[in-house]
């Protein structure tokens, strides 16, 4: 046996046992004729202490060893003289009587501590130390706890875990897919999933009408700041379901995590908010009061439509503009001249957009604008009667085209959430987003998207229009889809699907797809539909981001194991990489990397 208990385990009540540890040495100290060993597995540290007087042997087995060696010790548990309150095996020491070292280690690159002086691409190479530092160690255990309490959910609202494969034909979610040579069918491709839609689509018509999975999805897309080409999706359907019951569900779902790991596992407090129906709000508001499909409704600053109040009274970049709209910062009337100036040289950054920032203080001497010369204070206090302003706030106003300025609002009332303390990471604010458009006309090509995917079905009212011709009608049509957010960023989507193969042929054909191109790519499905579909829908969860947010995290980096980095690659396999010319042959495929190989 290689130890008697973990690193983690032993506590002041185990005083006296003889035990058996084995670990990594994490640090060693010399202490007049003593030597510290701070031994650490998995489940934490335990101080091991050689003392002066042990057999030379043993002390000579300490002089061999350095940082990260793999040792086994055996000894007396000791009460500590001078105890460690920080960590829970901080009262007790072993008393070495017998050390071996199990594995010799180089010194690690990095400093495998809490705080490491280790750079991000460096500490990629040599992931496997990264995991053994404390704040991985914790998201990766995190996340497995999440994944543990999915499944107990899920199965207990009788769905079942049911895997689909990963060598397929494309999907739908609009993104570039990965594809795999085939040796047996030269010429001919896979293609990894971007999600199984298209299969939790079939089990429903098999009869599965519960089906949930924790898959891998892979998207080649150009990297943004937080995406990983392969993610981990909850991908959920059910059957004989309208969009009411898929909420229903999912929100049971969230709420049983809110629950089991933020509370429960993390030790969050029990927020009132995780218990009452979460709130829901429609895409037209999410935008016209948020500029964004993802409002962070952790705090309210809403965006005010100034428009009307504005226009008229001789500030001609007001009244060119075809939207004036505003947010109200409380409590920010000191706001500084370079605060302010600060914000203006923000909002005009061109991820923002904005040309430039008008400001009004609402201040016991009266209303000060940086407009003052266009409107009197009457006119400066309707705003404020509009935004709900009262003394000690500022108002921010900005101006242009619709959709850009609410935008640019919205973006700035994150920033001003940020600057006021108002986006409290402890504090988790769920909301569905619903009604989202199901078509985007992109002027490019000339055609329409699906803003979610093609069996996305629109909202039964809107079905008239749906099958009309003309481009405005089909703009309007909405999608019977939702989005689940937390804080502001987008953890889920799903939709209720097309069911009907009608319906279904209608959105191939306002997609521009051909019959023949249709049949080709989707054939299979459009063919199931014939043999008793049953009306379902269904979400899909982004594990990866759940986990991060739970965590307290920005990245989702910390959440995977074994992530890539910015550019798609495993810096610590190097890959991907070229493969030998031989295996290119057999393949079928032309080398594009002569001499790499
Ligand atoms: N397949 C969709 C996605 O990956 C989710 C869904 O509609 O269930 O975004």
């Amino acid at each position: 046996m290689y130890r008697t208990h973990t690193c983690g385990a032993l506590r002041i009540t185990d005083k006296g046992s003889e035990v058996c540890l084995a670990g990594w040495v994490q640090r060693l100290r010399k202490l007049g004729g003593m030597t510290f060993i701070d031994l650490r597995d998995r489940y934490g540290i335990t101080q091991l202490v050689i003392e002066e007087q042990a057999p030379v042997d043993l002390h000579h087995t300490v002089d061999l060893l350095g940082r990260e060696f793999v040792i086994q010790a055996k000894g007396k548990v000791l009460e500590r003289s001078n105890k460690n309150t920080k960590i829970d095996t901080g009262e007790i020491e072993i008393a070495v009587s017998e050390l071996v070292i199990l594995n010799a280690a180089q010194t690690p690159p990095f400093t495998i501590e809490d705080e490491t002086d280790g750079g991000e691409e460096l500490r990629a190479v040599y992931r496997y130390l990264d995991l053994r530092r404390n704040p991985l160690k914790r998201a990766i255990m995190l996340r497995h706890t999440m994944a543990h309490e999915v499944r107990n959910y899920l199965s207990g609202q009788r769905f079942l875990e049911i895997e689909t494969p990963v060598l397929i034909k494309s999907t739908p979610e609009g993104a570039r897919d990965f594809v795999v040579p085939s040796r047996m069918n030269l010429g001919q491709f896979y293609a990894l999933p971007q999600s199984p839609q298209t299969f939790k689509q079939l089990l429903m018509v098999a009869g599965y009408d519960r089906y949930f999975q924790i898959v891998r999805c892979f998207r080649d897309e150009d990297l943004r700041a937080d995406r990983q080409p392969e993610f981990t999706q909850i991908d959920c359907e059910m059957a004989f379901v309208e969009r009411e019951d898929v909420l229903n569900t999912f929100e049971g779902l969230a709420k049983h995590l809110f629950k089991s790991v933020l509370c429960d596992y993390m030790g969050h407090g029990q927020h009132p908010r995780f218990s009452q129906p979460f709130p829901r709000m429609s895409y037209a508001d999410a935008l016209r009061y948020y500029g964004t499909d993802k409002p962070d409704i952790r705090f309210e600053m809403k965006i005010c439509d100034l428009t009307s109040l504005a226009q008229g009274h001789g500030f001609g970049v007001f009244d060119s503009a075809d939207y004036v709209g505003g947010i109200c910062a409380k409590d920010a009337a000191d706001y500084t001249r370079k605060q302010l100036d600060e914000l203006t040289e923000w909002v005009k950054r061109p991820q923002i957009g904005a040309k430039g920032l008008v400001y009004v203080r609402i201040t016991s001497e009266g209303i000060k604008s940086s407009v003052d010369k266009f409107y009197t204070p009457e006119l400066l206090q309707q705003w404020a009667t509009q935004m709900g302003a009262v003394e000690g706030d500022l108002m921010l106003v900005l101006c242009g085209d619709v959709k850009k300025t609410q935008e640019a609002l919205g973006a700035l009332r994150l920033e001003m959430g940020n600057r006021l303390g108002l986006r409290k990471k402890e504090d988790y604010a769920p909301l569905w987003v619903y009604d989202f458009p199901l078509l985007e006309w992109d002027d490019e090509t000339q055609r329409f998207y699906a803003m979610h995917h093609p069996f996305t079905s629109p909202k039964p009212e809107d079905l008239a229009k749906f099958c009309s011709n003309g481009k405005e009608d089909l703009k309007q049509v909405c999608a019977n889809a939702y989005d689940f957010v937390i804080n502001g960023v987008e953890i889920g989507g799903g939709s209720i699907r097309i069911h009907d193969t009608e319906v279904q042929k209608r959105m191939f054909e306002v997609l521009g797809f051909s019959q023949a191109d249709a049949d080709y790519r989707f054939g299979f499905i459009i063919n199931a539909f014939k043999y008793g579909a049953p009306p379902h829908g269904g979400i899909a969860f982004g594990f990866d981001r759940w986990c991060a947010v739970f965590g307290g995290s920005e990245s989702i980096r910390d959440y995977i194991a074994f992530p890539k980095n910015n550019s798609g690659r495993d810096m610590m396999l190097d890959a991907p990489s070229y493969i030998d010319a031989a295996q290119m042959k057999e393949l079928a495929l032309e080398s594009t990397a002569v001499g790499k190989s």
